[in-house]
């Protein structure tokens, strides 16, 4: 939330330039976690980060247990890839933390919040991709959870680690890791990029974020992610440094087209032209498709992002499975010993009430929660929400909001159904340009 507040002193290191800097954040970060339960109307919500987005089969059966237990027996699933448990009780934050640390998903209580990633859910799955971004975001994780300095960071800050597909990259990371051929990658943040060895790219996602929060504490207004740090700030020389004081061979390179005015939407992608030579996407990538990924994975869409204690062990029937849960709400599972047991899980999925097949019109549509959960929202949203019959919106993604914090909306261009309180929502074709001009007009409106 944006909110006015006194204006601090100019920036003595901006070159003589005067900013005005106001806070932009006046409250603590109060995201919900797996351990800090967020109070909704329905009961608690618990947010369960899941950094390389895999769950075993055997987690995935303790979360669905831990939902049937102490939840209302429902797992949300996050436009970042995150599960969510609600419906629960004040007295469970004990039982609950046991069930998750005993399945081995909360291996650090101080950094629970902080261990916020979106991985490219088909990287080593379907020949695309140029690095290992499970491996990636694996050892990012470990540093993250090995330094204290980390819990510092908010519980929305976001990196996006990318095999180099342009899947996740546009999704709107503070930090973003792009691999690229011939073991490089690029460091990507705030608009600045750099070209980095493959082997140094968590190290060097890690540096870049250190270097946001410097700068962040030195400008003192309050920011959680990137996008908010004021005009005039310090930002590329603070990761200049950092790089070179963590052994980091980098070079500076073009960060080439904004990643947000790029990002695919589940509808269709936005093409971006390749530009090998910079530091921009070479390709935008729509999100995985409904179905078979090769002979032994399928991925598959949970309707509106939510699926019943049943539907999600139904991903999980075998020991060996490997689930996968994607930024767009979706699911890829992985390990299947072959082509049948593939199709043979696909019809399995498609029977529990997933989207198994490309050409829904169900994929374009999310909604947030709405009512009962969300005290604010002004209308039952998922019950209402449906794909839209306009043709001259096909294509696009759409999402349903109970109030105008629209919260989970899409990247890029979308369709914004907005309920108004009186039984009809407004319909709106809303783009990222638009979203960022709307983002900065409401600041000045609070000067
Ligand atoms: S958009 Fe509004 S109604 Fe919907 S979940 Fe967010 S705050 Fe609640």
């Amino acid at each position: 939330m944006l909110a006015a507040m006194p204006p601090t002193s100019p920036n003595p290191r901006n070159g003589g330039e005067t900013h005005i800097r106001e806070r932009v954040r006046d409250r603590a970060d109060a995201c919900p976690g797996a351990l800090r339960l967020h109070r909704a109307d329905d009961g608690g919500l618990a947010r369960l980060r899941l950094p390389t987005g895999v769950v075993t089969a055997r987690q995935v059966a303790a979360l669905a247990d831990a939902a049937d237990r102490l939840g209302d027996g429902r797992i949300g699933v996050t436009s970042r890839g995150n599960l969510d448990l609600r419906g629960l009780p004040d007295d469970c934050g004990l039982a609950l933390a046991e069930l998750l640390g005993g399945a081995g998903l909360l291996p650090s209580a101080a950094h629970e919040r902080v261990r916020n990633m979106v991985v490219s859910p088909l990287a080593g799955i379907d020949g695309r991709g140029f690095g290992d971004a499970q491996a990636w975001a694996r050892e990012l994780d470990a540093l993250l959870c090995a330094r204290a300095w980390t819990t510092g960071l908010s519980g929305r800050f976001l990196f996006a680690v990318d095999d180099g597909r342009g899947d996740v990259a546009p999704l709107g990371g503070d930090v973003t890791l792009l691999a690229e051929p011939e073991g490089r990658a690029l460091v990507r943040i705030g608009g600045l990029a750099w070209r980095v060895g493959a082997g140094d790219a968590p190290v060097a996602a890690l540096a870049a974020a250190e270097a946001f929060l410097a700068v962040a504490r030195e400008a003192g207004t309050g920011a959680w992610r990137v996008a908010e740090l004021p005009p005039g700030t310090t930002l590329e020389g603070a990761v200049t440094e950092r790089l070179a004081a963590a052994g980091v061979e980098a070079v500076r390179v073009d960060a080439g087209p904004g990643m947000a005015d790029a990002a695919p939407g589940r509808a269709g992608a936005l093409p971006v032209a390749a530009r090998a030579d910079a530091g921009g996407l070479p390709e935008a990538a729509a999100p995985p498709e409904p179905g078979l990924v090769g002979d032994r994975a399928v991925s598959v869409v949970a309707p509106l992002g939510r699926v019943t204690s049943e539907q999600f062990r139904a991903l999980a029937a075998g020991p060996a499975d490997e689930v996968r849960v994607t930024p767009w709400r979706g699911f890829v599972v992985t390990g299947l010993p072959g082509r049948a047991a593939a199709e043979e899980r696909l019809a399995a999925l498609d029977a529990a009430g997933y989207l198994t097949r490309p050409g829904s019109p169900w994929l374009a549509v999310s909604a947030c929660t709405g009512r009962p959960g969300c005290g604010k929202a002004l209308a039952d949203v998922r019950a209402d929400a449906r794909p839209l019959d306009d043709a001259a919106l096909r294509g696009l993604p759409v999402h349903w909001s109970g109030c105008d914090r629209r919260c989970g909306h899409p990247q890029g261009d979308w369709v914004d159904v907005l309920a108004t309180g009186d039984g009809t929502y407004d319909i709106t074709v809303r783009t990222a340009r638009r979203d960022n001009d709307d983002a900065q007009a409401q600041a000045q409106a609070q000067r």
